[in-house]
């Protein structure tokens, strides 16, 4: 043994295949990846545009305090750069905040299932992790609060929550919020924000004024559709985020990583057009999962996650005819595409769960 052994009781991060592997592994011509939540429009087209202007500063450094991108994001979610944290994807914010904040005799809260990252550091760090099962998909806040004790340094709150896409309304989250001591920070990772329409989606950023000890996570690789280029960020405590970005890498994001992200920003018309086509997107699939009685959550996010039995089957059928989803012991987790993307899934996915019925 070489690491710390809490470690060996972890994985590597295992992603799905690459389509080019599917497509040679089962001699497809075509596979259709809706697995990641990746944004199946691309990104704002002025993103190809500010990658040509960069090219004379590949040799050096970029500002590692991401100065430009901290004025421009601060602006526009009229929050300050003091309370900004940038990092490469929301990933790294999260080990940031797990650093900096856990010791081993710590635990956090968090629900099951939830983004795994969370879990993970904690582990990492030899803290204790306390996982409250959802109930229909959503978190069980009750059981999370009757979890606190004076070792919980941190609870996450995944709004709306990966894999399931439901989410915690404002009254129940600052409700959550304000039963919570002091001296647990509530991180509330926001990824799908952009994606969010029920008019009770929190303002999670109009909290941070009365409740020092809460975080937010938000990042450019979900409906700004830059995943390839890692950066997100947490808002949180002016003195909070001071303290974290002591803990953070000199370099974490790249110059081109900044530069993307600062038009990408620019572009609100390009995240209302995704926005727009994703609920047209998820209601192609509501339509068939009713159809067809197959039970789900109802989404804020662009992704819909169906109970199915034998998720790993379903998910093994569709990968050979070139559709990559992902499989939960509970269900399956399907991105939502393009409109054609989508129909495609949904005749693939209906032969696939007909046929299972037929087998037994
Ligand atoms: C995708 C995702 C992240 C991480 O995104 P980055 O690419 O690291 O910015 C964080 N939280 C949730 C819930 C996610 O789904």
């Amino acid at each position: 043994m070489h690491v710390k052994p809490q470690i060996l009781t972890l994985q590597a991060y295992k992603p799905g295949k690459p389509s080019e592997i599917v497509k040679r592994e089962y001699g497809l011509d075509k596979v259709v990846k809706l697995a990641s939540n990746e944004n199946p429009f691309g990104c704002s087209s002025k993103v190809f545009e500010a990658i040509k202007t960069v090219a004379d500063q590949f040799a050096i450094y970029p500002d590692g305090a991401s100065e430009a991108l901290s004025k421009k994001v601060a602006a526009f979610l009229n929050v300050t750069p003091e309370e900004l944290l940038f990092g490469s994807g929301a990933d790294e914010v999260i080990q940031i905040i797990t650093r900096g904040l856990l010791k081993s005799e710590n635990n956090i809260v968090c629900a099951t299932p939830t983004f795994p990252q969370y879990a993970h550091h904690a582990v990492v760090e030899g803290a204790e992790v306390r996982s409250v099962p959802l109930v229909e998909g959503v978190h069980n806040l009750t059981k999370m609060l009757e979890q606190i004790d004076d070792q919980t340094k941190i609870v996450w709150i995944c709004n709306p929550n990966n894999p399931t896409g439901t989410y915690v309304n404002e009254v129940e989250l600052e409700n959550f919020i304000r039963a919570v001591p002091e001296s647990t920070y509530v991180v509330v990772d926001e990824a799908y924000v952009e994606y969010a329409t029920a008019t009770d989606f929190p303002n999670t950023i109009k909290l941070l004024q009365k409740y020092k000890n809460v975080i937010i996570l938000r990042t450019f690789s979900k409906a700004y559709g830059l995943a390839s280029f890692r950066i997100g960020y947490g808002i949180g405590n002016a003195e909070l985020m001071a303290e974290l970005n002591i803990v953070r890498l000199p370099f974490n994001t790249s110059m081109i990583a900044q530069v993307v992200a600062m038009v990408a920003l620019d572009d609100q018309q390009f995240i209302e057009h995704c926005v727009i086509e994703n609920t047209k997107g998820l209601e192609q699939y509501i339509k068939f999962c009713k159809e067809q009685d197959i039970p789900y959550f109802p989404s804020q996010t662009n992704f819909i996650f169906m109970e199915v039995e034998n998720s790993g089957e379903v998910f093994e059928k569709l990968q050979s005819k070139g559709y990559i989803i992902r499989a939960f012991p509970q269900g399956i987790r399907i991105t939502i595409g393009s409109k054609e993307e989508n129909e495609e899934l949904i005749y693939h996915l209906k032969e696939v769960l007909n046929h299972k019925i037929i087998q037994n």
